[in-house]
């Protein structure tokens, strides 16, 4: 499969509004990150012989959360298919660019189905209460989604998804693994629960907010410790604030750890 980065940042985004450091005035177009999101093509192998399943071949494009740069990040990498989303959580930088999903309502002509917790499952419903409202006039101005609660693993066409549950701050999250590949944003604490979990996965995305300690996110250090226990061949940080220029913190994180910037392509097999 493969992965693409829609969004490498923080909730702000990096540059932020009205900075003047060095990471926001940078020149280098990896120190330009929109709201953390990624897309999954889980059949990133377009020389693959067809599956014998028309539903394994059903889903192919999973996105990761409905970032507020939906939009922009859907352009920029000329998405034009979406047929599920997971979210990790419902805070505004991963939610925001839910209405946007209308587009590939009226490209695809159909729902959409999106995979949550209970918790961010009641919050979409309060934060796009136009979307579940009865009285809301249908004429093709609200997303049509269908919203299923994640209960434990569960399988997208061919693939199997294993929630991994999270702490960011004191709220539990989720994360995903499918295959060897977890993308796991927004997290201060992984629960002894869930490091068997992780076991085995080789390609690993983590939340990396900033240098210093953060009561939400892991801060670098903390990551690369985590990064360690968990043993991937390479691991990825991601929610990256504009504290992390890219060229200068890769070149001091230890080897087989990187920032990842958005727009990167990961090939991942399983
Ligand atoms: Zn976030
Ligand atoms: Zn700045
Ligand atoms: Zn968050």
């Amino acid at each position: 499969m493969r992965v693409t980065f829609l969004g490498t940042g923080t909730s702000g985004g990096v540059p932020i509004i009205g900075c003047d450091c060095a990471v926001c005035r940078s020149a280098d177009p990896r120190d330009r990150r929109l709201r953390p999101s990624i897309l999954i093509d889980l059949e990133g192998d377009r020389n693959r012989v067809p599956s014998a399943s028309p539903i394994a071949d059903a889903v192919r494009f999973v996105l990761v959360d409905t970032s507020t740069d939906l939009r922009a990040q859907a352009l920029a990498h000329d998405v034009r298919r979406v047929d599920a989303i997971l979210f990790t959580h419902s805070h505004a930088d991963h939610v925001l660019g839910l209405d946007d999903v209308r587009r590939f309502n009226r490209l695809q002509k159909e729902a959409i189905p999106c995979y949550s917790d209970a918790r961010t499952r009641a919050d979409l419903r309060r934060t796009f209460s136009y979307i579940f409202d009865e009285d809301t006039p249908k004429a093709g101005g609200i997303p049509k989604i269908v919203l299923n609660e994640i209960i434990g693993p569960f399988s997208l066409g061919a693939a199997d998804i294993i929630p991994v549950p999270i702490m960011h701050g004191s709220r539990p999250i989720l994360g995903f693994r499918i295959g060897s590949f977890a993308y796991l944003t927004d997290c201060s604490t992984i629960p002894d629960s869930s490091w068997p979990l992780l076991h085995g996965v080789r390609t690993l995305v983590l939340d990396a907010l900033r240098e210093r300690p953060h009561s939400t996110h892991f801060s670098v250090p903390e990551a690369i410790k985590a990064a360690a226990r968990i043993g991937a061949e390479r691991t990825y940080f991601t929610h990256i604030s504009h504290e992390l220029g890219h060229a200068e913190t890769c070149a001091r994180l230890p080897r087989g750890v990187e920032l990842a910037y958005d727009g990167l392509v990961l090939e991942i097999e399983n």
